[in-house]
């Protein structure tokens, strides 16, 4: 009987080992698998900021070129050309005539009429 309750303690020890033991690497892996998941969560977050970056790097780049292509294109020093309106007046009433450009007449607005 005695020889029997000390295999059954000396089992069980080894069985508490054994927990142990899995226990123990059970944690190791824990930890292992939270220092990966904090590595590819970092790659994730280095991947997102590198596109962030890249599209505010190309947005701005585009901004600057159409600044700078706008200043290329109408220098301030330029004035835009108008067409100077002569002013002609009505031969039959004397009052003052339009120019209707599509009709390449003058427009009498009083009386309502092409000259
Ligand atoms: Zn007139």
């Amino acid at each position: 009987m005695e020889s029997g309750t000390s295999t059954l303690r000396s089992e069980n020890n080894v069985l508490k080992n054994n927990l142990e033991q899995a226990q123990a690497e059970n944690r190791n892996l824990s930890d292992k698998l939270a220092a990966e998941t904090a590595r590819v969560g970092s790659i994730e977050q280095q991947r997102l900021i590198f596109m962030i970056t890249t599209g505010v790097m190309a947005a701005v780049a585009a901004v600057i070129a159409v600044v700078v292509r706008r200043g290329r294109g109408t220098p301030a020093t330029t004035p835009i050309q108008q067409p100077t309106a002569q002013l002609i007046y009505c031969p039959s009433c004397g009052g003052q005539l339009q120019y209707i450009p599509q009709h390449q007449k003058y427009w009498c607005p009083n009386e309502q009429k092409y000259i």
